[in-house]
């Protein structure tokens, strides 16, 4: 059965047609509102000669798996209170679902990614925040509000730094992206308007004391918080992917040794880098398609 996944980007969108025997064809087009999307998702299938029994459309934002509305959305806030995937369908013909984003892409990692075989994996995306999924058996485990995985806002550090959720030492605060580089400046570095967190690791590879400060308080932090997801979850292998993890001997790898040195009763899995890269929301999406129902009523 063809498949569509449709990773809904601020800036662009991801397309990946995919079969039972894996992906027949991808591309990458501007984004626009749900109109142009449609058009580009038609002109996509016609290109490719498929018409997909379902699709999955990812959402950056926080959505109601019941219904397919979108509560809000940071970058594509003309989804607020919308149903895109309902509107997509009519455009399309075709029958599909709404999916949150970090969700679409551990549910790939975790499937076609680094977690390839595993049966209970954890999957922590280290971006501008910090996203976690425990994949049990191939899904996501939501938890009773759809609100598990949420790592990013573990208290794992001392500091007083108020989060972006209310409360104070997060692990965001610690290893987020833009955090980060805010994290390097407290520690007396440079850091210029906008500095991401490759910026803070091109600083300490070039010898920045703060900057190095800043990592290594990041990696403890990370390191706390792998132990306490080993604590509550157990699981038996964690990917951790997303752009903080890009420069794994600064980040990932000194998290992973003083997890370690820490561990007591805690029984730490493998820890292995994602693999699937900008493309797991895609992936994630069209696997999600899978069970969309392929008659849908119209009314
Ligand atoms: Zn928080």
């Amino acid at each position: 059965m063809t498949r569509l996944g449709i990773d809904y980007g601020g800036t662009k969108t991801k397309l990946m047609l995919v079969s039972d025997e894996g992906e027949i064809a991808r591309d990458t087009v501007s984004t626009g509102g749900l109109r142009a999307l449609g058009e580009s998702v038609g002109n996509f299938l016609e290109r490719a000669g498929a018409t997909p029994a379902s699709f999955a459309l990812t959402v950056a934002g926080t959505l109601d798996p019941a219904t397919g509305v979108v509560g809000h959305s940071a970058n594509l806030p003309w989804l607020n209170g919308t149903a895109p995937a309902e509107v997509l369908s009519s455009s399309l013909g075709v029958p599909g679902v709404a999916v949150q984003d970090g969700e679409a892409a551990a549910l790939a990692e975790a499937r076609f990614g680094a977690g390839r075989g595993g049966d209970d994996v954890f999957v922590i995306a280290l971006g501008t925040g910090i996203a976690g999924a425990h994949v049990v058996g191939g899904r996501v485990r939501r938890g009773a509000h759809g609100a598990a995985g949420e790592i990013g806002h573990m208290r794992t550090t001392q500091s007083e730094v108020v989060c972006s959720c209310g409360q104070r030492g997060c692990l965001e605060t610690a290893i987020g992206g833009s955090q980060l580089a805010d994290r390097w400046r407290d520690h007396g570095g440079a850091a210029g308007t906008g500095a991401s967190a490759q910026d803070v690791v091109a600083a300490a590879r070039a010898g920045d004391g703060a900057a190095v400060a800043a990592l290594d308080d990041a990696a403890q932090a990370l390191a706390r918080a792998l132990l306490d997801v080993c604590a509550l979850i157990d699981p038996g292998l964690v990917v951790i992917g997303g752009g903080v993890a890009r420069s794994p001997e600064w980040t990932v790898q000194p998290a992973v040794a003083a997890a370690g040195a820490a561990a007591t009763f805690h029984r730490l899995p493998p820890i292995e880098l994602a693999t699937l890269g900008v493309w797991a929301g895609a992936r994630g999406a069209a696997e999600a398609a899978a069970g969309v129902p392929s008659a849908v009523s119209r009314g």
